[in-house]
């Protein structure tokens, strides 16, 4: 362990105590990567404070020391974002797992960061309410670690990302000192301090508790699942969906592999020769989501259909859900190893960039299988390859960046919804220009002037870049466990 770290120990113990301090190397290891577990780093320490107290305490301690920290919620991430420092602290929010305030009248709640994304959602409903932002990986991740990644989901169509819905924030600065950023009120004057934490990979501190907004729960949910023939077909339903104002709660879509895979490993039912297949969810007041849904049908079967099923029961919708929710996992049955990528484009580009995305597959002879929330745009092809063959890997991580390229391409970005972390930091030259960047890095710098709040994620350095993307064989940990879904 470095000397400065070592020096740490005892204060880490006064104030975390015995219990809440981890040094043993083989329970360090236990944090040593997030959910991309191509990057791995053995923490130099582990902390698990129970109070904002503590994480200021430990924080102040650093930034005296000058000893690097990285704050962790339950390391669901999927772009190494909560990758430890191996000369630095690991910050974990596991014990600050309290939902301090459920404030129906005020459509409101307050948590910890710890707090599991779903546990909002369960403790808001007995009133009516719940949570809207749901990523697949909502059973076990962070509220603490949505706000970092501005994590998204499914239904982010309709009620928009993690942004959208944190409305106070109390932060433990890089400095140490204890701030509030905005509150239960809608909106506060001034400099937009809230947007500009929420998403910054704790590169600008570590939240210590949170205040979001609570929705009523829907009156109706109904689900429709349309087989088409061709991609191009499945895209023109969802163009014509939109611009006729129906605005769903989900729009996804999946093409003939990943139909292939769902089928495979779940046995989906979803109908014999698709080529795509695209599941709308409308939810709301009854006589809207009926309205709706007729017309959707209708618009569905108009743009070349051949079969519409529907499922207003959550036993009926679940069965729709099923080869869409086991997509990611299920490519490891027909693929022995795989990369998840994640871009986003504008919605009207995604034919071209689907269209850009075979020719990709046919030239270099690595299969990609397109999985996407289609409503807004964001893309998680699934590239294919035998990690056994001589250079199949180096192929599929060329395709996995090109489709990146792609994406800037057509006015998106390099990330949809898993931020950029230590992944995809070399990439971000690509999309902004070095004075873009250095404008970023003087923004981190006013929080952070010292640099010892998560360094190395966000923005680029020379050491990061060349280093490939995250490669997978067979299904994530969480969801082989059930402990969540990817989709
Ligand atoms: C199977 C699977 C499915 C997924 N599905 C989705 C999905 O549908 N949509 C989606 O958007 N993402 C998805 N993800 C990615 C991941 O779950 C999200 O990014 C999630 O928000 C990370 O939360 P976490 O608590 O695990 O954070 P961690 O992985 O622990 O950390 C993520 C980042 O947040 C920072 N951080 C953590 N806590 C704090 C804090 N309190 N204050 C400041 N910074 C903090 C860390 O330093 C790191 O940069 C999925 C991941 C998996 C494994």
């Amino acid at each position: 362990m470095p000397r400065p770290l070592t020096a740490l120990i005892p204060r880490l113990r006064e104030i975390c105590g015995d219990d809440g301090v981890i040094t043993d190397p083989h329970r360090r290891r236990t944090y040593e990567s997030d959910g991309l577990t191509y990057h791995a780093n053995t923490p130099g320490v582990v902390v698990l404070p129970t109070s904002t107290e503590q994480v200021a305490a430990v924080v102040r301690l650093c930034a005296e020391a000058g000893v690097p920290f990285v704050p962790r919620g339950a390391g669901t991430g999927l772009s190494a974002g909560a990758l430890p420092d191996s000369d630095g602290v690991l910050v974990v929010t596991s014990r600050m797992r309290r939902i301090v305030e459920i404030d129906p009248a005020d459509e409101r709640a307050v948590v910890q960061p710890g707090v599991a994304n779903l546990e909002v959602t369960r403790a808001a409903a007995p009133h009516g309410y719940y949570y809207a932002p749901d990523p697949s990986s909502q059973q076990v991740c962070s509220v603490g670690g949505n706000i970092a990644e501005n994590s998204g989901g499914a239904h982010c169509l309709k009620y928009g990302f993690t942004v959208n819905h944190v409305l106070g924030l109390e932060v433990v600065t890089p400095q140490g000192e204890v701030v509030r950023i905005g509150g239960k009120a809608a909106d506060a004057p001034g400099y937009d301090l809230l947007g500009a934490f929420v998403g910054s990979e704790g590169t600008l501190g570590i939240a210590t508790e949170i205040t979001v907004r609570l929705l009523r729960a829907p009156q109706k949910v109904r689900t429709l699942l349309a087989a088409f023939e061709t991609m191009d077909a499945g895209g023109s339903a969802v163009s014509s969906i939109i611009s006729a104002g129906v605005l769903p709660a989900a729009v996804e879509m999946m093409d003939a592999l990943s139909i292939e895979a769902a089928e495979a490993a779940v046995a989906c039912g979803y109908p014999p020769g698709a080529g795509a297949v695209l599941i709308v969810e409308l939810d709301g007041p009854a006589a809207d989501v009926d309205a709706q849904f007729e017309h959707a049908t209708r618009l569905c079967r108009e743009a070349g259909a051949f079969e519409v099923r529907t499922a207003d029961e959550p036993a009926e919708r679940a069965r729709i859900w099923k080869g869409r929710k086991s997509a990611f996992a299920a490519v490891g049955r027909i693929s022995p190893a795989y990369i998840v990528q994640d871009g986003v484009v504008p919605r009207t580009a995604l034919p071209e960039v689907l269209g850009r995305i075979a020719e990709l597959s046919a030239d270099s002879g690595i299969r990609v299988a397109n999985v996407f929330h289609a409503g807004d745009g964001n893309l998680h092809p699934l590239v294919l390859f035998d990690d056994a063959e001589p250079g199949a890997s180096e192929r599929a991580a060329e395709v996995s960046g090109k489709i990146l390229d792609l994406c800037i391409e057509h006015g998106g970005s390099i990330t949809g919804e898993h931020g950029v972390g230590v992944d995809k930091a070399c990439q971000m030259p690509e999309m902004f220009s070095p004075a873009d960047l250095e404008t970023m890095d003087l923004f981190r710098s006013a929080f952070d002037p010292a640099g010892l709040a998560n360094p190395d994620k966000l923005l680029p350095t020379p050491r990061l870049c060349g280093e490939r993307p995250g490669i997978r064989k067979g299904v994530h940990p969480l969801v082989a466990e059930g402990a969540a879904e990817q989709f």
